[in-house]
């Protein structure tokens, strides 16, 4: 298997089969291809259209002439709909799901990013699917911009949130075309794009179909995940076995390649973040855990914290004579790290009375110097 973490995209007119509402049987085969990833060890999230398609339907007819509900209205019904639809069909594999709804906020706000990253990772670590759509009953596009709107840029931001290595978005085309192929049957499909410039921008066009997506809004995701280190792949899923496929590396669609590899940029993101209002020191012992074997910080390690710095902020990590060790993203702001720094962690809770996990910077969110 070339990929080990995965978002999948599944678009409406997908899950719709391009009627007006949920297609038990296309969604059962998209259930059968997640299910055989997880059983050979891919971690998969799925970010999941359909709520509006689904509501749409489930109202048409229980309305009263001349009302029209709110996209957020239809997409309350559509979404529970839709879960419960994920949810049938995956029990039919012994498997659990969990609905994660998100908003811009929890994404750009920095507490938003950690908690909604942290809360996947633990549904990940649990076994558990997590099917992920934008909160449309509270997202409002004016004033607060708080919506994203369609659902190709949020799973580019899951993708960047979760660290995956794989973004595939499946949708009713086989890809992007030098032309638009509905018009000019001769149009070709472009199997490998390494950078997405004004040309490329030019042959995305308009959206099309039941979603609010189109081929435009899929290369601004592209753009997005590929600059984070995530390769993407735009696909049909209509083609049997397409997401199996394309995760065990075989060519389909049209593949993105990110450009340095995953580390690489993320250690840039850390890098050109780090805070420099503050850091912490920590023991020996905790330097060589970090250096040598690549562990996480652990409030035990951190002898001094010199702030102010904020929970997810980028800090750096120095031994007692002052050499940088590392950087990262910290899990506690500096007045708390103040308190449990010496402590083991499963004093955490108790002293602070909350607790964001055992690790004070995670080695995945952290970059060795
Ligand atoms: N969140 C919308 C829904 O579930 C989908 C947005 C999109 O089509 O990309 O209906």
């Amino acid at each position: 298997m070339k990929y080990r973490r995965v978002v999948a995209k599944f678009g409406t007119s997908l899950l719709t089969a391009g009627s007006d509402r949920l297609n038990l049987e296309a969604m059962a085969q998209l259930v059968g291809q997640v299910v055989r990833l997880r059983a050979q060890g891919c971690e998969v999230v799925v970010v999941s259209s359909g709520a509006q398609a689904a509501g749409r339907h489930r109202l048409r007819g229980r309305l009263q002439a001349g009302h029209t509900p709110s996209r957020q209205a239809v997409a309350s019904v559509g979404q529970s709909h839709l879960m419960q639809s994920w949810d049938e069909l995956f029990d039919w594999h012994d498997t659990v799901v969990a609905q994660v709804l998100l908003t811009r906020r929890d994404l750009t706000d920095r507490l938003g990013y950690l908690n909604a990253r942290n809360t996947l990772r633990d549904l990940i670590e649990a076994g558990a699917v997590p099917i992920v759509n934008e909160n449309d009953a509270v997202a409002l596009d004016q004033v607060l911009a708080t919506r994203i709107g369609e659902n190709d840029s949020l799973s580019a931001y899951v993708a960047n949130l979760i660290d995956a290595d794989l973004l595939v978005m499946l949708t009713d085309v086989e890809g992007l075309y030098d032309g638009d192929p509905r018009l000019n049957p001769g149009a070709k499909l472009l199997d490998r794009v390494e950078r997405i410039d004004g040309t490329i921008e030019a042959l995305g066009g308009g959206s099309h179909g039941a979603g609010t997506g189109g081929m435009a809004t899929k290369l601004r995701a592209a753009q997005i995940a590929t600059q984070a280190g995530v390769d993407v792949v735009v696909a049909s899923g209509r083609q049997p076995d397409v997401l199996v496929a394309v995760v065990h590396g075989e060519a389909h669609g049209t593949y993105f390649p990110a450009p340095g590899d995953r580390i690489e940029s993320r250690k840039r993101w850390i890098i050109s973040h780090i805070s420099r209002e503050g850091h912490v020191v920590v023991d020996a012992g905790a330097a060589a855990a970090l250096r040598a074997q690549g562990r996480s910080l652990l409030p035990a390690g951190v002898a001094l914290v010199v702030g102010p710095f904020a929970r997810g902020d980028a800090v750096e990590i120095r031994d007692s004579e002052g050499n940088r060790v590392a950087a990262g993203t910290t899990n506690y702001a500096s007045d708390e790290l103040a308190k449990i720094r010496g402590m083991k962690s499963d004093r955490i809770a108790e002293t602070l009375g909350y607790s964001y996990g055992d690790e004070v910077i995670h080695r995945d969110n952290m970059v060795l110097f």
